[in-house]
């Protein structure tokens, strides 16, 4: 699959899933715009270690996408998007009544709110470019719910709303737009978690993946950032022209609980 002069835009892409999938796209062949919403040197630098791994353009933009002037400038400013993927997502988790009006605030416009700017900002591109491709990095609790996860819940079920929406106003043009709803996959973030929950339960690390976090997981195996990023070159590739509006499950049977 070759995506060479295409330009792929990732958000949130500095690690975890959004750097596997910046990676997945310039191995096959993609410019790719890296983004977060800080502006640091290793930043610039990781965007110069991805062109020189892979011989593509890479270039660091800072926008910080619970903002939404900042969510379109980021396009603006990259000044192409024939691959749009929007994957910034933070979480939080607490019962409804405790749930932080901030944290809600901050989800809700990072996880969900930022899909709509980038979109709106980079479908007049994809249309005078001819084709595009829009994948929206959602998540299993996109189709199904846990407690305590309200906000996330929320703005990962709207994010599938608006995938199908925008699907239906691009139909008949060479622009799909898709979801991915993972299940657990181990970036950062997760594994950040693995230590404390030892500690508070008194469990062993093998337990804790096995019985806590992949416990709705029935493969009982993580995906991973490079099998995200795999997927999302095939919904780039010509075999998946008619796949759009749909969602995509990498969830290791959770959903077909
Ligand atoms: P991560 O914390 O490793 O990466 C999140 C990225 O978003 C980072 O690059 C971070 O800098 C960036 N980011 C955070 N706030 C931002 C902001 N305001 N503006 C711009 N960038 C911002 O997390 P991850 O696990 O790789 O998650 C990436 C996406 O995948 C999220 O949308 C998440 O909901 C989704 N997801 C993750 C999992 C999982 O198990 N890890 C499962 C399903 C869905």
């Amino acid at each position: 699959m070759s995506l060479t002069q295409k330009t792929a835009i990732v958000t949130g892409s500095t690690s975890g899933i959004g750097l596997g999938v910046v990676r997945e796209l310039a191995r096959a062949g993609a410019n790719v715009v890296l983004n977060s919403f800080t502006n640091s040197d290793e930043d610039h630098a990781l965007a110069e270690g991805i062109s020189a791994e892979f011989g593509v353009t890479a270039r660091y933009i800072q926008a910080d996408m619970s903002d939404g002037a900042a969510c379109r400038g980021l396009i603006a400013q990259a000044g192409a998007c024939d691959i749009l993927v929007n994957n910034a997502g933070i979480q939080h988790v607490a019962p409804i009544e405790e749930f932080p009006v901030d944290k809600w605030d901050a989800i809700i416009a990072i996880n969900m709110n930022s899909t709509f700017h980038t979109m709106a900002a980079a479908l007049p591109m994809m249309r005078a470019a001819g084709w595009g491709r829009v994948v929206n990095i959602a998540s299993a609790h996109g189709l199904t719910a846990s407690p305590y996860k309200a906000a996330y819940v929320a703005a990962k079920h709207g994010v599938v709303g608006m995938t199908k929406t925008v699907a239906l106003e691009t139909a008949e043009e060479a622009i799909t737009c898709n979801a991915i709803c993972p299940g657990y996959v181990l970036t950062p973030l997760v594994e950040a978690q693995i230590p404390n929950t030892m500690k508070e339960y008194n469990l062993s690390r093998e337990d804790v993946v096995k019985n806590v976090l992949l416990q709705r997981q029935p493969s009982k195996e993580f995906a991973t950032v490079e099998q995200i990023g795999g997927t999302t070159v095939f919904l780039c590739s010509d075999a998946a022209d008619q796949i759009t509006g749909t969602t995509l499950s990498m969830d290791g049977g959770w959903t077909a609980l």
